[in-house]
Protein backbone atom coordinates (compact mmCIF):
# COMPACT_ATOMS: atom_id res chain seq x y z
CA UNK A 1 0.00 0.00 0.00
CA UNK A 2 1.36 3.30 -1.01
CA UNK A 3 1.13 6.26 1.80
CA UNK A 4 1.31 9.55 1.50
CA UNK A 5 4.22 11.54 2.85
CA UNK A 6 1.69 13.17 5.26
CA UNK A 7 0.28 9.93 6.58
CA UNK A 8 3.81 8.48 6.98
CA UNK A 9 4.82 11.73 8.71
CA UNK A 10 1.78 10.97 11.56
CA UNK A 11 3.11 7.33 11.46
CA UNK A 12 6.70 8.23 12.07
CA UNK A 13 5.96 10.54 15.10
CA UNK A 14 3.70 8.22 16.43
CA UNK A 15 6.93 6.88 18.09
CA UNK A 16 8.85 9.71 18.05
CA UNK A 17 10.96 8.22 15.19
CA UNK A 18 11.81 4.66 16.92
CA UNK A 19 10.70 1.16 15.86
CA UNK A 20 7.70 0.30 17.66
CA UNK A 21 9.05 -3.11 18.08
CA UNK A 22 12.59 -2.84 19.23
CA UNK A 23 12.37 0.70 20.02
CA UNK A 24 15.72 1.83 17.94
CA UNK A 25 16.06 4.91 15.69
CA UNK A 26 14.39 4.94 12.45
CA UNK A 27 15.46 7.15 9.42
CA UNK A 28 12.20 8.92 7.85
CA UNK A 29 14.16 9.32 4.24
CA UNK A 30 15.10 5.92 4.65
CA UNK A 31 11.15 4.26 4.37
CA UNK A 32 11.35 1.20 2.53
CA UNK A 33 14.46 1.04 2.14
CA UNK A 34 15.53 -2.53 4.02
CA UNK A 35 19.43 -2.30 3.99
CA UNK A 36 19.68 1.29 4.38
CA UNK A 37 20.54 2.62 8.02
CA UNK A 38 17.12 3.07 10.06
CA UNK A 39 15.46 1.89 6.77
CA UNK A 40 12.00 1.68 8.46
CA UNK A 41 8.41 0.51 7.02
CA UNK A 42 4.79 0.98 8.10
CA UNK A 43 3.90 -2.30 10.18
CA UNK A 44 -0.11 -3.58 10.70
CA UNK A 45 -0.25 -4.02 14.67
CA UNK A 46 -2.79 -6.44 14.19
CA UNK A 47 -1.64 -8.27 11.15
CA UNK A 48 -3.89 -7.83 7.68
CA UNK A 49 -4.12 -11.58 8.16
CA UNK A 50 -5.10 -11.61 11.62
CA UNK A 51 -8.07 -9.07 10.62
CA UNK A 52 -5.82 -5.96 11.13
CA UNK A 53 -7.24 -2.66 9.11
CA UNK A 54 -5.42 0.15 7.34
CA UNK A 55 -6.73 2.80 9.95
CA UNK A 56 -4.18 4.79 11.89
CA UNK A 57 -4.37 3.33 14.87
CA UNK A 58 -3.40 0.16 13.41
CA UNK A 59 -0.40 1.45 12.07
CA UNK A 60 3.33 1.94 13.74
CA UNK A 61 6.61 2.73 12.32
CA UNK A 62 9.02 -0.02 12.33
CA UNK A 63 12.08 -1.52 10.99
CA UNK A 64 11.87 -3.51 8.12
CA UNK A 65 13.81 -6.35 9.25
CA UNK A 66 11.69 -5.82 12.64
CA UNK A 67 8.72 -6.29 10.32
CA UNK A 68 9.29 -9.05 8.36
CA UNK A 69 10.65 -10.83 11.48
CA UNK A 70 7.51 -10.63 13.06
CA UNK A 71 5.29 -11.54 9.79
CA UNK A 72 2.08 -12.70 11.17
CA UNK A 73 2.79 -12.73 14.74
CA UNK A 74 1.61 -10.63 17.27
CA UNK A 75 3.01 -7.13 18.74
CA UNK A 76 3.28 -8.25 21.60
CA UNK A 77 5.86 -11.33 21.10
CA UNK A 78 7.62 -9.47 18.78
CA UNK A 79 8.55 -6.69 21.11
CA UNK A 80 9.12 -9.12 23.78
CA UNK A 81 12.01 -11.06 21.55
CA UNK A 82 13.56 -7.37 22.58
CA UNK A 83 12.76 -7.08 26.66
CA UNK A 84 9.78 -4.51 25.37
CA UNK A 85 6.16 -4.34 26.42
CA UNK A 86 4.84 -1.04 24.89
CA UNK A 87 5.59 1.30 22.31
CA UNK A 88 7.70 3.68 22.20
CA UNK A 89 6.35 7.23 23.14
CA UNK A 90 5.66 10.02 20.76
CA UNK A 91 7.14 13.44 21.66
CA UNK A 92 4.09 15.11 23.42
CA UNK A 93 3.47 11.95 25.14
CA UNK A 94 7.55 12.50 26.63
CA UNK A 95 6.81 15.91 27.11
CA UNK A 96 3.74 14.87 29.54
CA UNK A 97 5.91 12.66 31.40
CA UNK A 98 8.49 15.46 32.02
CA UNK A 99 5.94 17.73 32.86
CA UNK A 100 4.83 15.36 35.72
CA UNK A 101 8.06 14.41 37.12
CA UNK A 102 8.85 18.29 37.66
CA UNK A 103 5.78 19.22 39.47
CA UNK A 104 6.52 15.98 41.66
CA UNK A 105 9.48 17.01 42.05
CA UNK A 106 8.81 20.24 42.85
CA UNK A 107 6.44 18.62 45.23
CA UNK A 108 8.66 16.73 47.01
CA UNK A 109 11.20 19.22 47.07
CA UNK A 110 9.27 21.92 48.67
CA UNK A 111 8.03 18.88 51.31
CA UNK A 112 11.73 18.06 52.17
CA UNK A 113 12.94 21.33 52.29
CA UNK A 114 9.86 22.72 54.55
CA UNK A 115 11.73 19.62 57.07
CA UNK A 116 14.89 20.45 56.97
CA UNK A 117 14.90 24.27 56.74
CA UNK A 118 11.47 25.40 57.63
CA UNK A 119 9.79 28.34 55.58
CA UNK A 120 12.86 29.11 53.79
CA UNK A 121 13.85 26.00 52.78
CA UNK A 122 10.44 25.36 50.87
CA UNK A 123 11.30 27.48 47.99
CA UNK A 124 14.83 26.51 47.67
CA UNK A 125 13.39 22.59 48.08
CA UNK A 126 11.35 23.41 45.21
CA UNK A 127 13.72 24.85 42.92
CA UNK A 128 16.27 22.09 43.61
CA UNK A 129 13.10 19.32 43.42
CA UNK A 130 11.65 20.98 40.19
CA UNK A 131 15.33 20.98 38.68
CA UNK A 132 15.90 17.43 39.70
CA UNK A 133 12.41 16.13 38.48
CA UNK A 134 13.01 17.68 35.03
CA UNK A 135 16.08 16.42 34.84
CA UNK A 136 14.71 12.89 34.88
CA UNK A 137 15.68 10.44 31.42
CA UNK A 138 12.46 9.59 29.87
CA UNK A 139 12.03 6.41 28.44
CA UNK A 140 11.83 5.91 24.78
ZN1 LIG B 1 13.30 -2.55 15.03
Amino acid sequence: MAYSTERLLYIFFKTDGNCHICHGVLTFHNYGLPYARGGWEVEHSVPRARGGTDRLNNLLPAHVSCNRRKRDGSTWQARALHGKTRAPYSREKKAQIRGNNTVHGLTAGAVAGGLVAGPAGVLVGAVVGGIFGHSVRVPK
